[in-house]
């Protein structure tokens, strides 16, 4: 059974929705959610929330959430009790490693689940089944971010808290709709913004930031590289960088120099379509600011060179001196999922093992071998992306996807659907039944975040506590309990019997959050990774003495632009954007089953008015949109926010399978899709 809900009607947690980490009271009567009001006292959000914290929490209660396990019998999936379910489960991997070996099996774990969960996932699939074939989605979003930022300034984090926004006398935003995507975060820039900060939004699209800005960089999809590169070469040709900075705390200088030589704003100009004085209002804004911030998002990312994307991003901030300061600034990554930053944090990464430690280091490995009690692979797993291509060419044969919808997510749908149908077996656990579990051999139905104990990791690297507030419906379990079962029907016990004991555990393995404990958080509140000792306070401010890079220094990167890997052509010629809508939520699993669904009953196609006149269509027609790989349908809505030759479209309904369209090209360092640019032709239906 599951523990019963808490008899308090007041239950304080973290929302489940975005990475923002807004801290939310449940009232709830008669084990029903009566309201969610936002908590005055939650740091990041101090009495605020957006319409999807605030109202988006229906789906809990939803007549059609999976309330027990169901298996494959043909070509349906059919109700069972829990040990029938986990006895197959168990004997099908264990099957497929004795035949193919451990690393024939995979998991994608979840950010939506919490960090216990997570670090147990990560933990089942190296110390039970011997493989580092462990991911999540931050592949899919911020992969570039952590590896960008590591190898910038040593650790894979944003470097400032959402404080310092209100520190910041400019607020550099690029690639980022944070109005939409993270609302409580895009409120408060707005607000600093009206109150006098200076604004620069990069972004192809007329967001409502864009709109008010000082200074609006419309570059061209997949010119990121060259525009960062170009304000920096401004910013070093008119001496606005911090001298003495640069000498003490920076590496890397005189190669930084020798590559910008070929980004003249003329350059810049012909690859990205941004002006040459624009360029220069931009550069000037941000380097003579005091306390300039840099927020950016998945458009920095989501391209074929998005880590190309973050160092030449962090190339601005070291510049000019301000990051590691202590006096606000930084370069601070918006994650998108309410724990994609903790699922990371926890090792389920598949070269990494919690705290960021490599797989192969061998003292983080006789870390974990000595607190886990069993040897552990050396050799890195597989990334997802690279799954997929393992299950089509018969080296991976197991998928366990944990609450993650890939088949509506994950670029190039077609793709990925004949690598679920390729595996010997799936096993998807989830909420709700997704277009992923209807691919599985064996569903097992799971917890929301309204159900469970344990904590997330917010963008800015800070724990929250998360608190159960409604007991699962039916059969169904918390992810917590489904992992230790599944773990004990294999013979193993994973030796946490609760969501506390998992992350003193990973404190244990983990230096970076060894002082992080659920009972500290209940006492003191959330607390910032690096934690390394019960009475450290935790880093709200990263690198204030010196930066976690080798040699102590932040490090230039000297990048060049290289072009995306999806470009327009004649029979291709608008580029299509993806992203989010404010009302809704990634594959809008959750949001689609709220009063949310009022708010955005559908999903348009965004189409300038004049590409829409040429083709002959107007507002409200049907539009079929086609790339290499596939065709939808969509409603064309009219807007000038997207400019010509560009269309716009999010992926929260299945109905408009967004994902058919996106190619399976990759960030070459971190494979992280190129959702940002997708080659599209359009007709009027
Ligand atoms: Fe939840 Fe994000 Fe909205 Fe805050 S801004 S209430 S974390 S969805």
């Amino acid at each position: 059974g599951h523990p019963p809900a808490p008899a308090a009607s007041q239950v304080g947690t973290t929302c489940g929705y975005c990475g923002v980490g807004c801290a939310l009271i449940v009232h709830t009567s008669s084990g029903c959610i009566d309201q969610i009001t936002p908590d005055r006292a939650g740091p990041v959000n101090r009495g605020h929330a957006c319409v999807k914290g605030r109202f988006a929490y229906a789906f809990a209660t939803s007549g059609d959430r999976l309330t027990t396990p169901l298996i494959r019998r043909g070509e349906r999936l059919e109700p069972v009790g829990w040990d029938e379910a986990l006895r197959l489960v168990a004997e099908r991997l264990k099957g497929v490693v004795d035949r193919h070996g451990p690393d024939a099996v995979a998991a994608i774990c979840s950010a939506r689940a919490t960090n216990e969960e997570n670090y147990l996932m990560q933990k089942l699939m190296r110390a039970v089944i011997g493989t580092n074939n462990v991911d999540n989605c931050s592949r899919i979003c911020h992969a570039p971010s952590a590896a960008g930022l590591t190898a910038a300034f040593g650790l894979a984090g944003g470097t400032n808290p959402a404080e310092d926004i209100e520190r910041a006398d400019c607020i550099l935003v690029a690639g980022a709709n944070p109005t939409e995507a993270h609302p409580v975060i895009g409120a408060r820039i707005l607000q600093q913004a009206l109150s006098g900060a200076g604004l620069i939004v990069i972004d192809p699209r007329r967001t409502t930031l864009a709109k008010i800005a000082n200074v609006h960089l419309a570059g061209a999809p997949g010119s990121n590289v060259a525009i960062f590169n170009g304000l920096a070469r401004v910013m070093l040709e008119h001496g606005w960088v911090d001298a003495d900075f640069l000498a003490r705390r920076a590496a890397g200088l005189d190669a930084l120099r020798e590559q910008l030589a070929w980004f003249t704003p003329q350059r810049v100009a012909d690859v990205s379509g941004v002006a040459p004085d624009a360029l220069l209002a931009a550069a000037r804004l941000y380097a003579t600011a005091m306390f300039p911030s840099i927020i950016y998002g998945l458009g920095v990312t989501e391209h074929t060179h998005g880590t190309d994307g973050v160092r030449t991003l962090a190339n601005l901030a070291i510049l000019r001196g301000a990051v590691g300061t202590g006096r606000g600034g930084g370069v601070n990554p918006l994650r998108g999922q309410n724990n994609v930053q903790g699922a990371s944090d926890m090792g389920a990464l598949p070269d990494q093992l919690p705290g960021y430690q490599p797989v192969a280091d061998p003292r983080a490995q006789a870390r974990c071998e000595q607190v886990w009690g069993c040897g552990l692979p050396a050799r890195p797993g597989l990334r997802i992306p690279d799954m997929f291509d393992a299950a089509l060419d018969g080296r991976l044969r197991a998928l366990w996807v944990f609450g993650e919808n890939i088949a509506q997510t994950d670029p190039d749908s077609s793709h990925v659907r004949a690598a679920l149908d390729a595996c010997e077996f799936v096993v998807c656990q989830e909420i709700f039944l997704t277009d992923t579990a209807l691919a599985a051999d064996v569903v097992l139905p799971g917890a929301s975040f309204l159900e469970k104990d344990g904590t997330f990791v917010n963008f800015d690297r800070r724990f929250q506590r998360v608190r159960s507030a409604l007991a699962p419906p039916g059969l169904a379990r918390t992810d917590f309990h489904i992992i230790a079962s599944v773990a004990l029907a294999l013979g193993a016990d994973l030796g946490c019997p609760t969501p506390a004991d998992a992350l003193d555990e990973c404190g244990r393995v983990a230096p970076l959050f060894a002082g992080i404990s659920h009972s500290r958080l209940d006492r003191d509140g959330p607390l910032h990774w690096p934690c390394r000792s019960p009475d450290d306070p935790g880093q709200a401010r990263l690198h204030l003495d010196s930066f976690a890079t080798p040699d102590g220094r932040a490090q230039l990167a000297a990048r060049p632009w290289l072009p995306p890997g999806e470009l327009p052509d004649s029979r291709y010629p608008f580029v299509l954007i993806t992203g989010r809508r404010l009302a809704h939520y990634n594959a809008g699993t959750m949001t689609r089953r709220t009063p949310n669904l009022l708010l955005s009953p559908h999903e348009t196609l965004d189409v300038h008015p004049a590409d829409a006149r040429t083709l002959g269509f107007g507002e409200g027609d049907r539009v079929e949109v086609r790339s290499r790989r596939g065709a939808l349908t969509a409603t064309a809505r009219l807007t000038t926010d997207v400019s010509v030759g560009q269309v716009f479209l999010a992926f929260h309904f299945p109905e408009v399978a967004t994902n058919v369209l996106t190619s399976a090209a990759v960030d070459e360092a971190t494979s992280c899709p190129e959702y940002k640019i997708t080659a599209v032709c359009l007709r009027p239906c």
